[in-house]
């Protein structure tokens, strides 16, 4: 499957609402932003069931500053999505939602917003909506995806 994960709030903190990965402050200082705690053992564990890793998000960092992040902490992912290309997409196809991964080939999408669980309802696409504050987020997406590969 081509899996896409959102990153403000889903891997990415917004403030201090999980357990982040240790950064040294070089990192720090070159921009590298702190990560969800498990987050590169998940993408690889995905990675070598032999599903394809994508980043979808709305924001506007560029794509380089997010490889350089994810390289930090050794994830290499395939797409990234940024909100730049996602406006541009969605408008051309007049898709009036803030996401919609099948523009983009993604078959499963990982977010933390419920706003993003009802277009998936109305836009008829496969999200996982993970809380934040979910100490088991990776069993939730673990078991989420074991259901839909099962199917
Ligand atoms: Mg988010």
């Amino acid at each position: 499957m081509n899996i896409s994960f959102d990153l403000d709030s889903t891997l990415i903190p917004n403030g201090k609402e999980f357990e982040t990965e240790k950064r040294n402050g070089i990192a720090k200082l070159l921009g590298i932003e702190e990560i969800r705690k498990g987050t590169d053992e998940l993408i690889s564990d995905l990675q070598r069931q032999g599903h394809k890793v994508h980043i979808y998000t709305t924001s506007f960092r560029t794509k380089g500053k997010i490889r350089r992040t994810l390289k930090y902490y050794g994830i290499k992912v395939n797409r990234i999505v940024t909100q730049t290309e996602n406006q541009k997409v969605l408008k051309s196809r007049n898709i009036n939602s803030s996401k919609y991964p099948p523009a983009f080939d993604f078959d499963l999408h990982i977010d933390d917003l419920k706003g993003v669980g009802i277009e998936s309802e109305r836009f008829d696409f496969k999200v996982i909506i993970v809380d934040p504050t979910d100490k088991n987020w990776i069993g939730k997406i673990n078991s989420e995806i074991k259901q839909l590969t099962n199917t």
